[in-house]
Order: structure tokens, then C-alpha cells, then sequence
């Protein structure tokens, strides 16, 4: 590999691979130098988001590796694939920046050769929350990454908090699959006004801008006054009314969960997430806070 001269940012320029064969031949010399592989798994159109999991593998990892594939079993029919943002050429000058050695962006054969053949499925911390409200969406996103962990096989993976059901569920699936991949979930990145990064943010006109970090702000209420020994259905039904006070157009869920197996919670105790997920604008958008450490 070498640096590039015309990369701005002074980084290096990752590798680039489209096919698994390819990616399986880079990482050769890797694994025979044992150095340990972490895998950061993205849909593109970064952010600090991503490049905070890409930065805490650079911490930890020997070689790092970022998949840059805009999934489409995981979007609803009446869901944003056909517009979700896409530019890998900056995606790519960002992954160098930050330390990525290797690319892994296959086209849509690659992963799904003779069409979606194959549905991996994990029950229990899939159902309710976004399970509900997307079904479908976390058998495409199970059946993805099992082909991203079969084909890259690295040591650890590192997924954000801001999904924090997926987390869940990608522990669940390396668990009963049997992996033998260390999966790390990344503090949530926000904007100074709370609102939490993320690629969908762009689709926000101002006006649904100025509404959307009261998503975060009613979360934090809520873990606030439960502290204070209110009442956790009340406060979860106060959420809901909030948002749609705010000027969000539709609250899909506003709950308590518990943190380690997402099992719903009917009163509050410690190790309790609380989970939202609302619409404003043609765009929905999701947050979570530990009611413990809100932050
Ligand atoms: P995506 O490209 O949306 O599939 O996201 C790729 C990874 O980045 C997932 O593990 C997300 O949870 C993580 N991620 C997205 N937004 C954030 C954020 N604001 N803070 C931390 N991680 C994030």
C-alpha cells in the first residue's frame, strides 16, 4: 500500500477490494502476521459517527477493515434505498484518514449472487421496537453481516450504540452462530444540540432540524424524572405526547428496556434503556439513553 499524494487529509489510502476472494487473498499476510482484525461494518455517507468505530478499532486492532455496502434487504419496500446518500469517493478519503487499511465494498452480486437465497433470522431482541415498526429489517440486516463476518472473519466488530436493538441483535447472532468475534458497541456521537449523527440527518429541512433534537431532550427528561421516582409508563406515555408536541409527525415507540437482553421493562430499576424512534418529515429517526448514566 501507499500514501497518496493528492489525499488531503494526509492520510493513507485504504485498499480497496469488491470481491470476497479479493478481501480473502489482502488479508492473508495480515492473519500470518497474526495481527488482529477489526471490522466496521457501514452503509457509506459517513460521519463522525462511523469514524468514532473507526477510530476505537484503529485503538485496538492491528488492521483495520470498513465495509461500505448499502444493504437493500434490510429497507422496508416504501423505505429511502433508491435515495439513502451515497459517495464513496469521500466515504473512501475518510476511511484513509482514519487509519482503514482495507475497503470492503462489493457490489450487490457479490453478496447476494443468485438474489436473497439465504434469510438469517434471530428471534426474541428483534421483536417490538424497530422489529415491529420495520419488519423485516433485521433479518436483512442478520443475513448481511453473518456474510460480511464469513467472508471477512475478523477478530472483532465494532457497531454503533445509536442502533442499539441491531447491537443487541448482532451479539445475540455471534453468540448462537458461534463466531468467535468479539463485537464492541461505540458511545453514541451527537451534534451540540444533542440530535445523534446520522446519514439520514441530510434529508432534514430546516424547520424539521430545528424539531429533531427534541428527540434526545425528552429521552434525557425522562431518565431525569425517573431518577426522581416517577413513574415509568407515565413517563414513557409524557415522551410520547412530547414529541409529538415538539412537531414530530409520528412516535413509532417510546420505551424502557432492559440494557443487556432488551426484554421489556414494566417498572424502573437500574440497567434500563430507554428507546425512541419517530417521524418527522418523510424521515424517521432514532435515539436511545441508558437511564443509569444518561449522556
Ligand atoms: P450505518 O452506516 O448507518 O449502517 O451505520 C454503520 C455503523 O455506524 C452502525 O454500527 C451504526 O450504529 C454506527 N453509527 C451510526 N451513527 C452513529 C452515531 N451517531 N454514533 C455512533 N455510531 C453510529
Amino acid at each position: 500500500m501507499t500514501a497518496s499524494p493528492s489525499d488531503p487529509s494526509g492520510g493513507t489510502s485504504p485498499a480497496v477490494l469488491r470481491t470476497a476472494a479479493a478481501l480473502a487473498e489482502a488479508l492473508e499476510p495480515v492473519r500470518a502476521d497474526d495481527r488482529i482484525i477489526g471490522l466496521v461494518p457501514t452503509m457509506g455517507a459517513l460521519h463522525e459517527g462511523h469514524l468514532s468505530l473507526v477510530r476505537r478499532a484503529r485503538r485496538d486492532c492491528g488492521c483495520v477493515v470498513a465495509s461500505l455496502f448499502v444493504n437493500p434487504t434490510q429497507f422496508g419496500p416504501n423505505e429511502d434505498f433508491e435515495r439513502y446518500p451515497r459517495d464513496e469517493a469521500a466515504d473512501l478519503a475518510a476511511f484513509g484518514a482514519n487509519g482503514v487499511e482495507y475497503v470492503y465494498a462489493p457490489p450487490l452480486e457479490e453478496m447476494y449472487p443468485n438474489g436473497p437465497e439465504i434469510t438469517v433470522t434471530v428471534s426474541g431482541v428483534t421483536e417490538g421496537l424497530c422489529g415491529a415498526a420495520r419488519p423485516g429489517h433485521f433479518d436483512g440486516v442478520t443475513t448481511v453481516v453473518s456474510r460480511l463476518f464469513e467472508q471477512c472473519r475478523p477478530d472483532v466488530a465494532y457497531f454503533g450504540e445509536k442502533d442499539f436493538q441491531q447491537l443487541k441483535t448482532i451479539e445475540k447472532l455471534v453468540e448462537q452462530q458461534g463466531y468467535g468475534i468479539r463485537i464492541i458497541g461505540v458511545p453514541i456521537v451527537r451534534e451540540r444540540d444533542g440530535l445523534a449523527l446520522s446519514s439520514r440527518n441530510v434529508y432534514l429541512g430546516e424547520r424539521e432540524r430545528r424539531i429533531a433534537p427534541a428527540l434526545y431532550v425528552t429521552l434525557f427528561a425522562v431518565a431525569g424524572r425517573l431518577h426522581e421516582g416517577a413513574n415509568l409508563e407515565e413517563q414513557c406515555d409524557w415522551g410520547r405526547r412530547e414529541l409529538l408536541e415538539a412537531g414530530f409527525d409520528k412516535v413509532d415507540y417510546f420505551e424502557a428496556r432492559d440494557a443487556a437482553t432488551l426484554a421489556p421493562a414494566d417498572g424502573y430499576r437500574r440497567g434500563l434503556r430507554l428507546l425512541a424512534a419517530a417521524h418527522i418529515g418523510g424521515t424517521r429517526l432514532i435515539d436511545n439513553l441508558s437511564v443509569d448514566n444518561p449522556a
